[in-house]
């Protein structure tokens, strides 16, 4: 059984709307009840569990924010805490919906033509159609915005051409969001691409470390043709793809604080029916300590998440403001699953106890959507006025 709550400690629930609340329950039933007993099989054989899709498409949380076409048209609150129950339970689960809704459909709801939204948005809403987000390529990682992958306008469309890297998502995805260099413009534009385009290849990366059940893919694109009506128009420069990056960040910076509730909530039980030296693993006074910490983290983490989703909400979040939000937060999640592992003993490195595995799947969103050091520098930007994202002449 997934353990029941415990580290809402200072009643986060007061601070959302009833229907905020109704989402998070929602969410958090279905995880615990369908989703979690399947996991840790999938995760070992870096599989994805397909059987899971209908369950979260059912949830109808995709599409978060977006109004209309569909979609649930959540406050960026109620998107948010869904992101974290998600999470709390399975952190690749809620990477694979967060690439999908944050990313690819924002990206469509934000800079997609009218009839692009009404095509392409109510089957994704209902997770009938899956998609992928392609920024990253093998020689652009953290500087995506010099990004090699070019469009050259023929009659009628597009000539894609080029390599994209860690795609999640990407060896299933019916529709692929590609990001390319115009070569009249030197801009970067972004393309509705389907899975069936010839000259498109994509290849699992394998031997993950994190985050097993995502499958992340490198892409091939080989003189691969996109109509006109598959061009994104309101993408006409890196900035439109990081006005996107901004509002996914806020909805990443959730996944660390689900993940490490879920982390919390496995020590609190454990250490209260382990025991050792004759007593519960919980009457120690170390033990206590470490678990203290991480509820105090936690709180910590929470609060900065929701006052986040509120500058957001009210129109004054800037980037460096979600900047901070994701890496500060996924700093404190670190250090605090790394602590609730120690509290395991032995069966903190193994991916039954969900901790091991929360572990590792940390890592990788620590560095996606932004290492810890670029949302630093994009935060420092901010603050100084003074970019320093390049090294010294
Ligand atoms: P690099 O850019 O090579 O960085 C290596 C190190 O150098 C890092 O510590 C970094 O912080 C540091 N560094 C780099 N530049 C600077 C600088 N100027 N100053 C200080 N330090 C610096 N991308 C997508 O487009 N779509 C996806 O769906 C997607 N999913 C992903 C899923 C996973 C599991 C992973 C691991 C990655 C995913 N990514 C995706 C890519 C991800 O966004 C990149 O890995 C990330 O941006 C870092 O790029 P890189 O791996 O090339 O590291």
């Amino acid at each position: 059984n997934f353990p029941t709550c415990t580290s809402d400690y200072y009643k986060f629930d007061d601070l959302l709307t009833p229907e905020e609340q109704a989402i998070r329950m929602k969410v958090r039933e279905c995880m615990e009840k369908e989703v979690a007993p399947i996991m840790t099989k999938y995760w070992e054989k870096a599989e994805f569990p397909f059987e899971v899709i209908p369950k979260l498409g059912a949830l109808h949380i995709a599409g978060g924010t977006i109004k209309g076409y569909g979609c649930p048209g959540f406050s960026i609150t109620g998107s948010a805490v869904a992101a974290a129950e998600v999470a709390r339970v399975d952190a690749s689960c809620s990477t694979f919906i967060l690439v999908h809704s944050s990313l690819a459909m924002l990206t469509i709801g934000l800079c997609g033509s009218e009839m692009q939204k009404q095509k392409y948005l109510p089957s994704l809403a209902e997770l009938n159609t899956i998609a992928c987000w392609g920024l990253t390529e093998p020689d652009n990682g953290s500087d995506a915005s010099a990004l090699g992958t070019t469009a050259r306008k023929v009659e009628g469309g597009w000539v894609l051409e080029g390599q994209k890297r860690w795609i999640g998502n990407a060896t299933f995805a019916d529709i692929l969001v590609i990001f390319a260099r115009n070569t009249s413009t030197n801009q970067i534009n972004g393309f509705i691409v389907k899975k069936d385009a010839p000259g498109l290849q994509a290849t699992k990366i394998e031997n993950k470390i994190g985050l097993r059940m995502v499958q992340n893919g490198d892409i091939l694109l080989k003189k691969v043709f996109v109509p006109d009506e598959d061009r994104l128009p309101g993408v006409n420069s890196f900035q439109d793809t990081n006005k996107v990056l901004a509002v996914s960040r806020v909805m990443v910076a959730w996944q660390p604080i689900g993940i490490t509730m879920g982390v919390y909530d496995m020590c609190h039980r454990y250490l209260k029916e382990r025991k050792q030296f004759g007593a519960p693993l919980a009457a120690f006074q170390i033990n206590q300590q470490k678990l203290v910490q991480m509820l105090g983290n936690i709180q910590a983490m929470i609060l900065v998440g929701w006052r986040l989703c509120k500058l957001y909400e009210s129109g004054k979040m800037t980037p460096g403001h979600a900047s901070l939000g994701k890496s500060w937060i996924t700093l404190r999640a670190r250090e605090t699953v790394s602590l609730g592992r120690e509290l395991l003993g032995g069966n903190g490195i193994l991916a039954d106890f969900l901790v091991a595995k929360a572990f590792c799947d940390l890592e990788p969103i620590y560095t996606y959507e932004g290492t810890y050091d670029i949302n630093t520098l994009v935060t420092g930007r901010e603050i100084t006025g003074l970019a320093s994202f390049k090294a010294a002449p």
